[in-house]
């Protein structure tokens, strides 16, 4: 099984997680970027270790104070390697105080930087799934080495929109929670399906509210795979084959 989407420098102790990948079973880990400080941060985790990949990219909330410079230094990194895509990207509303406009022009910036790499890109999605889906839409020509919507929350109104666009979606332990619906999970193919865990963060049902770890990757694979009246093995297969395809740069070991 991989982990998608972890933070894994928001750990205190990284070794200890990336030491129990095995009995985990997990066979990678994504790491991502969301400073081009925490970028390089990354990048050095995963010289480190050979079971671990990363992201580089500045995440919405730090868009005011973006300078040129960081632009350049992004693309630099994500030559490397070990860097398998441009992200965590996108847009996030949910405090007024956002500023909407310097969010959209760092999405796009980054867009075209994944363009020119020829890299897929993540994206960060909160309350602002109409902007999001019309900035893709507007700038179709720079997806085509494969995008997704990280820790998917926009609910059934939107999936189709973003499928169309070619999109894979990816759902951490957010999908397991009590209150969220899980019924279109069928509408989406097989193939266009990730699994993720954004560690620290959103620890799935039953581990809510408790530190998240990258094996619980597998908590909300179940759930997915239950809801899809799936046979689990077959589905964590899959979704190893789905990540192993969007981010294509990781060789298997
Ligand atoms: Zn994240």
């Amino acid at each position: 099984m991989i982990d998608t989407h972890a933070h894994l420098l928001s750990f205190k102790d990284v070794d200890e997680i990336i030491r129990s990948m095995e009995d985990d079973e997990l066979e990678y880990i994504v790491n991502i970027g969301t400073t081009v400080k925490d970028s390089k941060k990354g990048i050095r985790l995963a010289e480190n270790y050979e079971r671990v990949y990363t992201t580089v990219g500045i995440y919405p909330e730090f868009s005011l104070n973006v300078k040129e410079e960081d632009l350049k230094v992004i693309e630099e990194l994500a030559k490397h390697e070990k860097v398998v895509a441009i992200g965590e990207i996108g847009l996030d509303y949910h405090r007024p105080e956002h500023d909407k406009k310097s969010q959209r022009e760092l999405f796009i910036r980054q867009l075209e930087i994944a363009d020119r790499l020829g890299l897929p890109f993540c994206i960060h999605c909160r309350n602002a799934a109409d902007d999001v889906y019309e900035i893709l839409l507007e700038n179709k020509h720079l997806i085509n080495h494969g995008g997704l919507m990280h820790c998917y929350s926009e609910g059934k109104e939107y999936v189709q929109k973003f499928l169309s666009l070619g999109l894979h979606i990816s759902f951490s332990g957010a999908i397991t929670f009590k209150k969220n619906d899980r019924s279109f999970l069928k509408d989406i193919p097989l193939d266009k399906i990730l699994v993720e865990t954004d560690a620290p963060y959103l620890s799935p049902e039953p581990f809510r509210g408790k530190e998240n770890r990258p094996e619980r990757v597998r908590v909300t694979a179940k759930k997915i795979a239950d809801e899809l009246e799936i046979d689990y093995r077959e589905f964590e297969k899959q979704v190893s084959k789905n990540a192993k395809e969007f981010y294509f740069k990781i060789k298997n070991i």
